[in-house]
């Protein structure tokens, strides 16, 4: 067992794919017998421990390396594996007790599989070389603190910020002030929007999928569509897109990193922009423990949300690919990502946003929300930041249909949780279970359209898209 690692158990190392010189392979063999039990590494050969606070992430199941998902459980637990803590939850505690915290705003690299398996310190002794043994040692022992770090990033952010990546912690404003959807151009305009979703079909028939993108389609700005929700295989959110498209709607395509690689997501993404959809919606992704049997992998994802809103910000405003290749007609497009305010401590939560403005986000889709006045520790959280007028925020409400369906989403939906007194509310409706749901999605509407910083809903209709006709009257948010 490791020293330091916050996790139940020290999962497995890496190998590397090609056999390496024995000298390498010496050196790999002394790296993991030291950090191996010290930091539960496990030999991903683009190592950050120096970014997040001397903790490997590569525990996280998800294999997220740029903060945690929206799934952490209320007891601050993982929720693909129970048993253990989050090992992102106990990075965001360190570096807020070592006073660390802006480090985790730098935007890291996804994993350089060349590099998997083998040793790191080959690079950190070449680079300390480079920057003057000397002058390193003297720079590290120095008291002045901005010295210290100047000298330290020199040798560690060269190895972790490789060319092909760049990331940093700062603001990246989208190049062009033009916006390019009808959802921009109504939030730039200030207008309180309406989001939905209609749910993507389970068949390759589209006849229903289009009766219930005529039903919404009146009363909303743009429609969402859903990449494989709770990992379960269903209509790609790029085909109904289109269909919206056809039918005159504007669309968000959802896509989630999941299912997705880095080379998968670019074509996608050049590909959505030819058939004429021009917002995204960058999301991890339900863990496949949530969905359909025989579960699939549960171990990683190629790229984080973070690290695909950078990619698609560069692509977008550089021209380039990951691989550095230019695009002669880059894509155009409004990108935003989702966010769950309660999934842990707001002063936390709002550090995972922050970096995921910085990346490229301009609009954020809240996850469920059913208690309105806990939002208000985190937009102020992000207001210290400086972050809240950066981004546009929609503000996830669900009307229930059922008891049943509360209980579900309270219990089995990573990062969705409903208050006791909504689901008693819910229990006692009994046969008027719907009409009290619609009751509640009203309230929520009610108290965050007052909220400054939020800028509309999202509706999420769980199948029910017939009701979205009513809310939005019944909430005076019609157009
Ligand atoms: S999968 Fe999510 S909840 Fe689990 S360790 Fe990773 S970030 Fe934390």
């Amino acid at each position: 067992m490791s020293v330091f690692k916050p996790a139940r158990r020290w999962q497995p190392a890496f190998y590397p794919f090609k056999k390496e010189k024995l000298n390498r392979r010496i050196l790999a063999k002394t790296e993991l017998c030291i950090k191996g039990p010290l930091f539960g590494c496990r030999m991903c050969g683009n190592c950050l421990l120096q970014e997040t606070a001397f903790i490997c992430p590569m525990e996280c199941p998800k294999g997220m390396r740029n903060g945690p998902c929206g799934g952490i459980t209320p007891e601050k637990k993982c929720y693909v594996d129970e048993t253990r803590k989050c090992v992102w939850y106990a990075i965001y505690q360190r570096a807020l007790k070592t006073g660390r915290e802006e480090t985790l705003l730098e935007v890291l690299p996804p994993l350089d599989w060349d590099k998997v398996g083998t040793e790191t310190w080959g690079d950190v002794v070449r680079q300390i070389r480079k920057v003057g043994t000397g002058k390193f040692i003297i720079g590290v022992l120095s008291k002045d603190k901005e010295k210290k770090s100047e000298i330290w990033n020199s040798v560690f952010k060269t190895i972790r910020q490789p060319e092909w990546w760049k990331g940093d912690g700062e603001y990246h404003q989208a190049l062009s002030c033009e916006p390019v959807s009808d959802l921009e151009k109504r939030l730039r305009a200030g207008e309180f929007v309406v989001a939905t979703e209609v749910t993507p079909p389970t068949g390759a028939g589209t006849d229903k999928l289009i009766r219930n993108i005529e039903l919404v389609k009146p009363f909303v700005t743009v429609i969402n569509f859903t990449d494989s929700s709770s990992a379960r295989p269903k209509m790609s959110s790029i085909a109904c897109c289109k269909v919206a498209i056809d039918q005159k709607s504007e669309p968000v395509f959802q896509i989630a990193a999941r299912d997705t690689t880095r080379t998968g997501m670019q074509s996608a993404v050049i590909g959505m922009n030819a058939v004429g959809i021009k917002n995204i919606l960058c999301v991890t992704g339900d863990n496949p423990i949530t969905g359909s049997l025989p579960t699939s992998s549960m171990n990683f994802v190629d790229i984080d949300s973070v690290q695909m809103l950078w990619i698609l910000r560069r692509m977008r405003d550089e021209g380039i690919y990951l691989d550095g290749r230019n695009i002669k007609n880059s894509p155009k497009m409004f990108i935003g990502a989702a966010t769950s305010p309660f999934s842990s401590d707001p002063v936390l939560q709002a550090i995972k946003d922050h970096k995921k403005i910085n990346a490229g986000a301009q609009f954020f889709q809240t996850n469920l929300i059913f208690e309105p006045e806990r939002l208000d520790l985190w937009l102020e959280q992000l207001d210290k930041r400086n972050v809240l007028n950066k981004v546009f925020i929609l503000v996830g409400v669900a009307p229930l249909k059922s008891y049943k369906i509360a209980q579900y989403l309270h219990t089995k939906v990573p990062g969705v949780s409903l208050p006791e007194k909504i689901l008693k509310r819910m229990e006692k409706a009994g046969e008027s279970a719907p009409e009290e749901g619609v009751q509640i999605a009203l309230e929520v509407i009610d108290s965050v359209k007052r909220k400054q910083g939020i800028n509309g809903i999202h509706i999420m209709t769980l199948s029910w898209e017939s009701i979205v006709q009513r809310i939005v009257t019944e909430s005076g948010l019609g157009r």
